[in-house]
This record gives structure tokens, sequence and C-alpha cells, in this order.
């Protein structure tokens, strides 16, 4: 019964490129066209009434900027040239947590427009080697643009099912690291009130019903086939949806089908947890976290399993 967020002004993140430049930078730069900068918020709070040139640093992720509802950056130069990324909070939580080395392999299974492969890249400081596969090549070529302008170099695109990339290549033999962000129903994303009936939404919610379940079944091939990676350490696995059906089902099947993975308890302080009992796993909304609404889990290889992560 988890209905579509509807109608909530949600701040503007911005994340900062650290490939480009980095966050002090970026808050001169602003200041000297007229922002005004009032430090780090101390929580959620703080991210919510931000009014005119008014901006924060976020108060749970680095090198993430907040601004107030009505700040475009589109036309800004910084965003033209790369160096800050137009991102949801929620969104930057994947890359973040997963927290690749510098030096490390990495697979992005799912990854244009490529959002979570800059934030990636910009995590491994450009060293080491992220695979990053999309089936569409249309989305795939846009990525590739805007890859370029993030100043990404680490990264190998492929055109490719990732259902059918061979865990056993030797490419991939190292590849410890995986972040899994596939096709989801977008529930999560929030849109404007559309004036819809009720009886239209009913009818609308039944065929959502048969789309959840393939979603789900997809969503979970994706996350098994993940596993199968034999050096993989920790998969991460998000979706911007608001269905149980493609977060904690999902978690669920694949625990049960891979017992040598557990789940990592995330971001203790994080003000909404998984549906229980995936509490170990976030949830983000607009009502609680001023974000799209989102989800994401970590899987860790059990210890008797092969070498420990980094
Ligand atoms: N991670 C991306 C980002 O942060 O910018 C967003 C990914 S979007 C939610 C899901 C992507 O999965 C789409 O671009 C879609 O084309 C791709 N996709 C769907 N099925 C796939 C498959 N079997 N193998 C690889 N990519 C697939």
């Amino acid at each position: 019964n988890v209905r579509k967020p509807e109608g909530i002004l949600l701040p503007r993140y911005v994340r900062v490129n650290t490939l480009k430049t980095n966050v002090e930078d970026v808050i001169d730069y602003l200041k000297r066209e007229g922002f005004s900068y009032q430090g780090h918020a101390n929580g959620i709070q703080d991210l919510s009434g931000l009014r005119g040139k008014a901006f924060v640093s976020d108060s749970d992720l680095p090198n993430l900027l907040v601004f107030s509802t009505k700040k475009t950056f589109h036309d800004h130069y910084l965003y033209k040239n790369g160096h800050i990324i137009l991102q949801d909070k929620a969104s930057c939580l994947p890359a973040f947590l997963l927290n690749p080395p510098a030096g490390s392999h990495v697979i992005d299974a799912c990854a244009a427009p490529g959002n979570k492969t800059s934030h990636l890249a910009a995590l491994m400081s450009n060293k080491g080697k992220l695979f990053a596969f999309d089936l569409d090549a249309k989305r795939l070529s846009t990525m590739s643009t805007l890859l370029l302008r993030a100043g990404l170099t680490c990264h190998q695109l492929a055109n490719q099912d990732f259902l059918k990339v061979d865990p056993h290549n030797a490419e991939y033999k190292e590849v410890k690291h995986i972040l899994l962000d596939p096709s989801c129903s977008g529930s999560g994303m929030v849109c404007l009130r559309d004036g819809s009936s009720e009886l239209a939404e009913e009818q609308a919610q039944a065929q959502e019903a048969s789309r959840l379940q393939s979603l789900s079944a997809f969503q979970l091939r994706c996350l098994t086939h993940a596993l199968q990676f034999p050096q993989v350490q920790r998969v991460v696995y998000s979706t911007c949806s608001i269905h149980t059906e493609e977060n904690e089902q999902v978690v669920a099947a694949c625990l049960q089908q891979n017992p040598n993975f557990r789940l990592v308890h995330l971001l203790p302080d994080w003000p909404e947890r998984g549906l229980s009992p995936h509490t170990e796993c976030l949830r983000a909304s607009p009502t609680k976290t001023l974000t799209h609404g989102f989800f994401v889990a970590m899987f860790e290889r059990q210890a008797n399993g092969s070498q420990a992560v980094n």
C-alpha cells in the first residue's frame, strides 16, 4: 500500500566532483557569485527551509552541497565543466557506502547515465579499473560524454547485458566491489500531483503489480549474478523504488539463495531503515530524509568465503 510521493519540494543537491576540484574551491567560487554559505548542516532539519542563495554542506555525505529547491545549475559554469554533478542525496549513498579504494577493480553493473560511475571513480581517485555495463546504447553514449566531462580515466564502458557477463572471465578476477543499480519501477521519484482520479489510480496499480513482479525477478537475477564473481567481497544493491517487492523482498530471496553472503548494517544514524527484518538496509524518502524515495542494501561475503575486503 505504499503510495508514490507527490508534490513535495526537495532541496537541490550538488555533488562536488573531486576528480576536477574540491569542495572548498567550489564554496569560494559560489561565494564570489553572491551565494551565502551557512556552514555544515547539523542534521536534516537544516536542509529544509534554505532560501534564495543560502547553501550548506550536507550533514551526512562529504562533498555534497545543499541549496534551496528553486536553484538550478544546468547553465552554470561549474556544471557545464564537470566540476559539480547534480545528484539527489539518496542516489549518492550507493557509491559512498561501497567506498572502493584507489587501485581497486570495480563493476558498475547497470551504469547509464553514469552519476554513480563518476562518484565511484572519484572515490577511487581515478586509479584502478572501473568496468561499467549498460544494455541501452543511447544511454551509454550520453554517459560517455558525461564521464569525459567529469574527467574519468579509469573506466571501461561496455554496451552489454550484465547478466551475460562471465564472472569467471580473467578480466574480472580482481573485482572485489560491485555496484548494482538496476532498472526499477522508479516509484520513489517525487513527481507533481497529476490530478488523476482514484479509479484511474486503482487500475494503474493493478497493472503495476505484474510489472513489479517481472522487475523484481530481473533484479534478483542481477543480484545473484553479481555475487557469482569469484573475488567479490561487497555488493551494493539500490533502487529508486518504494516497493517492498523490489527492495526487501529481493534482498530476502537473495540471502536465501546465497548463504555465503550477509547484509552489512549501514549508517546506524540514518533516520529511515529497511522494513523489518531487514533493518540493516537503508530507505530514503521526501518526508524522513528530504530526498527521493530510495533503497540501499550492502551484501558482504562471509569471512569463510574468500579474502577480506580492501
Ligand atoms: N546507475 C545509473 C546512474 O546512477 O546514473 C542509473 C541506472 S538505471 C536505474 C538502470 C540502467 O540499467 C538503465 O540504464 C538500463 O538501460 C540498464 N539495464 C537494464 N537492464 C540491463 C542489463 N541486463 N544489463 C545492463 N544494464 C541494464
